[in-house]
């Protein structure tokens, strides 16, 4: 826990201990909202503008209107002074950001208009994964139970949640989940593979959450010469990978070793998986 642990809710910065949502809040009741997870190092808040915009993109998606001044810019800042208020200018930091549709009787539809979002941001201190960023990491497939809306960041996160503790239950650090025979992403991770010598990922579409270091990783790899292709990993071809690694705002690029009690390729981190390591922590290290 942060020394002073002050977070703010509905437009107040209060301690943690004494911050307060109502039980009608339809985050609580429905999972009726969305959210976001930002990586601050040294004060600095990675990938800002792409987080802004993919809350945006999550509120439109379910049709969340911010009020007033509210904007995600302005959530953002409201990080950055938490941030400075926490002490959390030096070292590593997680900013997270959720938006409600509001407290209202329980209803399915939407409540009256006058009911305004519920708005709460936290900063906490972030250790990332180091040993196992160096060991790699393990992981179990697992059946993707969700909704036709992955790529909108909502609260509604049951199947992740399931998926993530089968693969705790199995020692596993990520479930990579399988649609209809494709590997889309992990249960809270992005990730690439190399099949006969070709990166793949899957495409940002309805079916994965358009990851931020997904797409810096994307950028990055092309300034490398690296390319990149979007066509699906089937399941059938899980056998065929020579690397595979996973991306995260908390998870950066994190190898994967064993998968589903098997070797991946060698069982160590591959060459190309260390090399994006290296080119996401020196963007990470000079970022703005
Ligand atoms: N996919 C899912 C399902 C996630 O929950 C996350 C992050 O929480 C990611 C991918 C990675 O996204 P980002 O790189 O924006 O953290």
């Amino acid at each position: 826990m942060n020394s002073k642990d002050i977070v703010y809710v509905n437009g107040a910065f209060v301690p943690r201990s004494e911050a307060r949502v109502s039980v009608e809040d339809r985050g609580f009741v429905f999972g009726d909202g969305v959210y976001e997870v930002l990586r601050a190092v040294n004060g600095r808040l990675f990938a800002s503008k792409f987080h802004d915009e993919r809350l945006r993109r999550s509120l439109d998606g379910v049709r969340i209107s911010l009020t007033g001044t509210d904007s995600a810019e302005r959530l953002t800042e409201i990080g950055r002074h938490l941030l400075r208020e926490n002490d959390l200018l030096k070292g590593e930091a997680t900013l997270y950001i959720q938006v409600t549709r509001g407290a209202a009787t329980r209803a399915h539809n939407f409540p009256p208009p006058d009911v305004s979002p519920t708005i709460y941001v936290s900063v906490v201190r972030f250790t990332p994964y180091a040993e196992l960023a160096q060991t790699g990491a393990s992981a179990i497939s697992h059946p993707d139970l969700r909704w036709g809306r992955c790529d909108l960041k909502t609260l509604n996160l049951l199947p992740n949640v399931l998926a993530s503790q089968a693969a705790k239950e199995r020692g596993a650090f990520e479930a990579m989940l399988i649609r209809e025979g494709v590997v889309t992403e992990g249960a809270k991770t992005n990730f690439f593979g190399v099949v006969d010598g070709s990166l793949r990922t899957h495409p940002c579409d309805s079916h994965i959450l358009p990851g931020i270091t997904r797409s810096v990783l994307r950028d990055l790899a092309h300034e490398a010469s690296i390319d990149i292709d979007e066509t699906p990993i089937r399941s059938d071809e899980i056998p065929r990978l020579s690397e595979l690694f996973l991306t995260g705002t908390t998870t950066d690029v994190m190898p994967v070793v064993r998968l589903d009690d098997e070797p991946v390729g060698k069982g160590r981190p591959g060459e190309l998986t260390r090399k994006l390591q290296r080119v996401l922590a020196e963007s990470l290290a000079s970022s703005d």
